[in-house]
């Protein structure tokens, strides 16, 4: 419902925003760097001999001298990551002529082999084959494609590449073709960056050469502990731990953070990437416990704050004492609703007070409600498991509702708690039988993180 208060809130940008994920992400770094006061900012990016760092963008730069002996063999020896599996075995014969073209603006399978010399029953043949031809429908310009031919101009292989980690071969079988999807292991090579910070981390970040993504992702580490909008001092730092990977000595990208501390008005906070066999790495702090909370304080990103919590509140519509019972965040109408935390929709459901809406019951403690959503996210009904970030609804204004805005509450125990300031449990940390295998693993990355810190400190001193 609408209200008469109306706050301010920007920390919900950033602590939502990266939970969306990229699509957002530009919005967020518009209003970090949107700043007048950028020239002032200053930010050490230094060179250090630290294991295995193939770091291109700062190997131009004048670097400080380099001490070799600060680096214990014990570190040196996490250099280079293994690659996970060996290169694929190309089959090309010998006697083939081998030809490599690009796909240009405009572009089509038949044109390029047009171009080449090659024939329209090729195109056909390759284009036409199970199951993989029909990927050659989807070429975009800058993917590559290698054209095999023997003397009669018979197309006899192809490989297509969409980058360079994936490629597609076409072998011909006879009057088919057989295909095969080959995706290559990039070598993971550690890379080290250090910022400290003026004003604002994405000024910063990019000054020490990380890019908006991996500045993103180290946001997003650190989101529960630190309001990237409101929190940070000049003076603040970080220091990441991270992989580069390559591809025929080639850059093709980055890799996940391992491990990153970010000092926040004096106080550091570490984080270490770690997976249990098979699951999806989370970050935890170098004791195991979870750097996340089990709930995101908003379920949304929000312009305003419509209507708080008010348990007297007179109503604006009846005039009759009537308990607000949640918090109202106005947002345009269509903007995607999040699941708070983990758990299970108890219901999707519409009534004419509620319009459209969702209970989800995370554990047997907490519950969260979602009120006069537009429509339902993918999948979203009753029974259904849902991840903590997963979007379960849009904006809207069903129900008794003057505006699109999402009314959000939160119960413990069955009690309605304010959203904006309830105390937030941790999400799971490691448990404790694991906790001897967490330490084996993550103390290398620690190693790593702590080595680079004494290193900056030893290089910015000189
Ligand atoms: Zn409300």
């Amino acid at each position: 419902m609408d209200g008469m208060t109306t706050l301010q809130f920007p920390r919900a940008h950033l602590f939502i925003v990266v939970i969306l994920s990229f699509g957002l992400s530009s919005f967020v770094i518009a209003k970090f760097t949107d700043d007048p006061a950028e020239d002032r900012f200053t930010t050490e990016s230094v060179l250090l001999d630290l294991p295995q760092i193939e770091d291109k963008a700062l190997s131009n730069q004048a670097s400080a001298p380099v001490d070799s002996e600060a680096i214990t063999p014990a570190v040196a020896e996490l250099a280079m990551l293994p690659p996970r599996t060996a290169e694929p075995e190309l089959r090309p014969q010998p006697q083939w002529q081998e030809i490599s073209t690009k796909v240009q603006p405009g572009d089509n399978l038949a044109l390029i082999f047009k171009r080449n010399g090659l024939s329209a029953r090729d195109v056909h043949l390759v284009s036409t084959s199970k199951p993989l031809g029909s990927r050659l429908k989807s070429i975009f310009p800058g993917h590559e494609l290698t054209f095999f031919v023997d003397d009669e101009k018979r197309l006899m292989r192809l490989d297509y590449s969409s980058g360079p980690l994936d490629t597609l071969a076409f072998e011909r079988n006879g009057e088919g073709f057989d295909a095969e999807q080959i995706t290559a292991e990039p070598e993971r090579v550690l890379a080290y960056k250090h910022g400290t910070i003026d004003h604002s981390l994405f000024v910063a970040s990019q000054r020490a050469g990380l890019t908006d993504a991996l500045t993103m992702r180290l946001a997003q580490i650190f989101q529960w502990d630190i309001d990237f909008v409101l929190d940070i001092r000049p003076g603040d730092a970080f220091y990441v731990v991270f992989e580069e990977l390559y591809h025929d000595d080639e850059f093709v990208g980055h890799g996940n953070i391992l491990a990153a501390e970010f000092v926040n008005q004096g106080e550091p906070y570490q984080a270490i990437q770690y997976a249990k066999e098979g699951a999806q790495p989370n970050y935890y702090a170098p004791n195991g416990n979870s750097m996340r909370k089990a709930f995101l304080r908003a379920p949304v990103e929000f312009s305003r704050i419509s209507s708080n919590f008010n348990l007297r509140r007179v109503h604006p519509l009846w005039k009759t004492s009537r308990p607000h019972r949640g918090i109202d965040y106005a947002a345009p109408a269509g903007t995607p609703i999040l699941a708070a935390g983990d758990g299970k929709v108890k219901i999707a459901s519409r009534t004419q007070a509620n319009g459209n809406y969702v209970v989800i019951q995370h554990g047997e403690q907490f519950v969260t409600k979602y009120l006069h959503l537009k429509n339902f996210g993918r999948g979203i009904k009753s029974g259904q498991r849902v991840k903590q970030g997963q979007t379960i609804g849009y904006v809207g204004s069903t129900g008794w509702a003057t505006g699109p805005h999402l009314h959000y509450e939160f119960l413990v125990n069955g009690v309605h708690q304010n959203p904006r300031t309830v105390s937030l449990p941790n999400a799971a940390p490691i448990p404790k039988g694991e906790l001897p295998f967490f330490h084996a693993h993550t103390q290398q990355y620690l190693a790593l993180l702590d080595n680079y810190k004494s290193q900056v400190s030893l290089a910015l001193a000189r």
